[in-house]
């Protein structure tokens, strides 16, 4: 059995920015879950800089 979700399995990997980051943002979200990313997204689209900090994979916790 795969602990893996289909949905992390079979998608190609997120490739964030892992150097260093930007100098500055309007909006800094920890975490990027379901509700993180809907929170970055929602707030991207209306034009705002928006950084997602992410401790191990995106969508990967309770999201995946
Ligand atoms: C087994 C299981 C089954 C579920 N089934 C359903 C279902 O059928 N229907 C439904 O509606 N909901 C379901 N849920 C609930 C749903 O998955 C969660 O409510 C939802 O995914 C939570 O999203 P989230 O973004 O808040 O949290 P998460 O997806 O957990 O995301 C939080 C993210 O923040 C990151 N993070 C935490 N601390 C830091 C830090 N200090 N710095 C940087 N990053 C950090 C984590 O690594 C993680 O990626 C289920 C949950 C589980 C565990």
């Amino acid at each position: 059995m795969k602990l893996e979700s289909f949905w992390t399995d079979t998608t190609a990997a997120f490739e964030g920015q892992t150097d260093a980051l930007p100098a500055k943002a309007d909006v800094v979200v920890v975490g990027g879950g379901f509700t993180g990313l809907s929170a970055a997204r929602t707030l991207a689209m209306r034009g705002a800089h928006v950084v997602v900090l992410e401790a191990s994979a995106v969508a990967a916790e309770a999201s995946g």
